[in-house]
């Protein structure tokens, strides 16, 4: 069986008591049933040490940064490394999500470097990978996100994988109010399942696949109740507890 994950990736939202009111709320509410998923709380970096200390007790709560440095230690003003974010008490880090290849010109090469120095410090690896509206409406969504995979996380071994999960976000959804169609997202998570497959054999049933992409309570349940859909990565509607939780909800 494969793990059911809702991430709240916060971005560069909310002031240091917000974060941590939010956290306690919604720790509280996810407490208060028997939940079926597991969630991970992604902050700003500044918040990470004191969310990982409120939630370290619980099993099911993990805490991710929204990006690593591509290099161990040094002279990188304005730089935290993957070593520094697991002192810090991350468990996981989000890498390549489209802000970052957009406002930072990320791509491949170093996303490859950052998912190296995550691995290396033991943080499980949140991978985004998606498409352009552009390159959906000239049909070449599925060798895009294939070829983003291949280049990075593609070229993991085996038990490297094991540490990966993947999010498929769509860059025409994130943060527009428009959503992948279940069938959409149902049909490229199949596509990323396929691939695995065929690098990776069996691991491919074990590899959790998230979607992001103006997720939120109203269209939740029908995304997650697809074959290939493992939970969501959750911007805009993560900040509000009750939407969050409902998306949780939807989870099982
Ligand atoms: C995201 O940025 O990862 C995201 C999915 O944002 P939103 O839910 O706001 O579209």
């Amino acid at each position: 069986m494969r793990k059911k994950i809702a991430a709240a990736n916060w971005k560069m939202n909310l002031n240091m008591s917000d974060a941590l009111q939010l956290t306690h709320d919604v720790m509280k509410g996810f407490n208060a049933v028997a939940r079926n998923c597991e969630i991970i709380l992604a902050p700003s970096f500044p918040y990470l040490s004191y969310i990982a200390g409120l939630t370290k007790e619980n099993n099911s709560i993990h805490v991710a940064a929204q990006d690593c440095s591509a290099h161990s230690h040094g002279a990188y003003t304005g730089e935290v490394s993957a070593q520094q974010l697991k002192s810090a008490g991350a468990t996981h880090v989000i890498l390549g999500h489209s802000e970052r290849r957009t406002y930072h010109h990320e791509q491949s090469e170093i996303l490859y470097e950052k998912i190296k120095q995550a691995l290396s410090h033991n943080l499980k690896i949140i991978f985004c990978c998606g498409e352009t509206l552009q390159q959906r409406n000239s049909e070449k969504h599925f060798a895009t996100v294939t070829q983003q995979l291949e280049e990075t996380v593609f070229k993991l071994d085996p038990k490297e994988l094991s540490q990966v999960i993947i999010a498929y976000e769509p860059v025409w959804a994130i943060g527009t109010g428009i959503n992948a169609t279940a069938a959409q997202a149902q049909e490229m998570h199949q596509c990323i399942r396929k691939e695995t497959r065929n690098k990776f054999g069996n691991e491919a049933d074990h590899l959790p696949i998230l979607y992001g992409g103006s997720c939120n309570e109203k269209n939740a349940a029908e995304l997650f109740a697809q074959p290939d859909i493992d939970g969501g990565l959750i911007g805009g509607a993560s900040l509000k507890t009750e939407s969050f939780l409902a998306i949780a909800d939807a989870l099982g």
